[in-house]
């Protein structure tokens, strides 16, 4: 019999990984990337040989295929994805794919925002018990290269909904469900509820009791379980009351109670700060109850916790001014959060690329809050005319070295500038990295 041909498109770091799994697995692979590949994926797969293609998808080729891996990059509506569909092709994601071979247990995250914070901290929760645990999805090395030899016991996967959708059977033991606030409407016809409905994937294949969904017990996250009767133990988690079983925060404790174990930790001192991370700490607390970790590893796990970059990050004090960066925060809902943290006036650096921002839910923490608006963008024009007459004074600029000297003339000792600028970076840097990584240059050099 002919062997499976399996078409990767996309060759990113899970592109990459789905064609090395492919081929350990027996596949005839061909992988094709409209774009170009990194020196380091190519020399993989010629290390490997696995044939692929740059700079275009060859449909006829693409055709042929038998399974499809799709990076979450390229949409489901694209024309090669829509023909493949018609002929009845299986296109799936490098999650989809990578799950079917490992006996790993799964711990799964998903939310519009919260996602890396709560994975990471997860992933060392387990660590610190000492348990045998991989960190993939989409964060760090791809999660079909480390299943080629299978050898932990439970993997931590932060899924976006991009990976959702091309996700039909994979069970997740653990699942966590953050938030869900409208972002990339672009993707999914500017329906909300779509959005939605792709995060709920994460939940569609639990089984019994065994399984754990932990969500934010909010809308729409209630009422969508509430619709779906999925068959899991449900733990709610809440900032407003106490919920038992479930996750809540009061009188400056983390409280938690997953129906079998009870936690308690006053947050004082924990390297987390602010109301949406009490929520991704509850989540992980509650998710590693449930993996059998010790309360002791529990609360040793919070505080030894390190953050990736980018997120509320501390970026230098200048004169009793403090700086602080959280480029990653590329919608208002983050913007909400990262001003919600922040306990003396704030000089807020905003601006990029408008993904249909409503700014209006931050009004009243802006005024509150808010002392300046700095306007870091190639078109500032939305966030101007939003927010004239409701903060003291806007200044606009193109340039990361002004932004910081105008904050830190506006700012008093023991305040705040802060860069969280609710848009996406690509009208003038790389990435969100990049644009964090010049800020905190910047600061540096003031
Ligand atoms: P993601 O991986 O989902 O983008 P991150 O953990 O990288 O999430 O955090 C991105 C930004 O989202 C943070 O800088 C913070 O401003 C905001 N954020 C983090 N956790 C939450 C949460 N639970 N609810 C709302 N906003 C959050």
């Amino acid at each position: 019999m002919d062997r499976q041909k399996l078409v990767i498109l996309g060759g990113g770091e899970s592109g990459v990984g789905a064609a090395l799994l492919g081929k350990a697995k027996g596949y005839d692979v061909f992988l094709s990337d409209r774009g170009g590949l990194k020196e380091q994926y190519r020399a993989e797969l010629e290390a490997n040989q696995i044939d692929f293609e740059e700079g275009t998808h060859t449909e006829e080729r693409v055709l042929q295929a038998t399974l499809v891996v799709k990076s979450p990059g390229i949409p489901g509506t694209v024309p090669l994805v829509q023909k493949l569909k018609a002929q009845e092709t299986p296109v799936i994601s490098e999650i989809e794919f990578a799950a079917r071979y490992t006996r790993a247990r799964l711990v799964g995250i998903t939310g519009s925002n919260g996602k890396t914070t709560t994975t990471l901290l997860i992933y060392h929760l387990l660590k610190t018990a000492g348990l045998n645990v991989g960190l993939a999805g989409n964060i760090g090395d791809s999660f079909a290269k480390q299943v080629i030899n299978d050898t932990f016991d439970w993997f931590v996967l932060e899924i976006s909904s991009f990976q959702l959708d091309d996700m039909f059977d994979t069970r997740l033991n653990v699942a966590v469900l953050l938030n869900i606030t409208p972002d990339h409407l672009d993707r999914y016809n500017y329906e909300f509820q779509n959005y939605v409905d792709s995060k709920f994937r994460i939940v569609q294949n639990m089984q019994s009791d065994d399984d754990f969904i932990y969500f934010d017990g909010n809308e729409p996250i209630k009422r969508e379980l509430a619709k779906r009767s999925i068959p899991a133990r449900h733990l709610p988690i809440s900032l407003e009351r106490a919920l038992s079983p479930g996750g809540y925060f009061q009188n400056g404790e983390l409280v938690a109670h997953n129906g079998d174990h009870a936690f308690t930790l006053p947050v004082v001192d924990l390297p987390l700060k602010g109301p949406h991370n009490a929520i991704n700490m509850l989540s992980a607390i509650l998710a590693a109850q449930s993996v059998g970790v010790s309360a002791e590893a529990i609360a040793q796990g919070l505080h030894t916790f390190q953050n990736a970059s980018h997120r509320l990050e501390p970026a230098g004090q200048i004169n009793g001014v403090s700086f602080i960066n959280d480029s990653k925060a590329t919608n208002v809902d983050s913007v909400f959060y990262a001003l919600a943290s922040m306990t003396t006036p704030t000089v807020w650096i905003a601006g990029g690329q408008d993904k249909g921002n409503d700014y209006s839910q931050i009004d009243e923490l802006v005024s509150e809050r808010v002392k300046g608006l700095i306007c870091l963008g190639v078109d500032n024009q939305k966030l101007v005319a939003h927010f004239t007459g409701r903060v003291p004074q806007i200044f606009e600029t193109q340039s990361v070295t002004e932004a910081v000297q105008k904050g830190l003339e506006w700012a008093s000792p023991g305040e705040v500038v802060l860069l969280s600028p609710a848009c996406a970076s690509f009208d003038l840097f790389r990435n969100y990295e990049d644009r964090g990584e010049q800020f905190k240059q910047a600061v540096k050099a003031l």
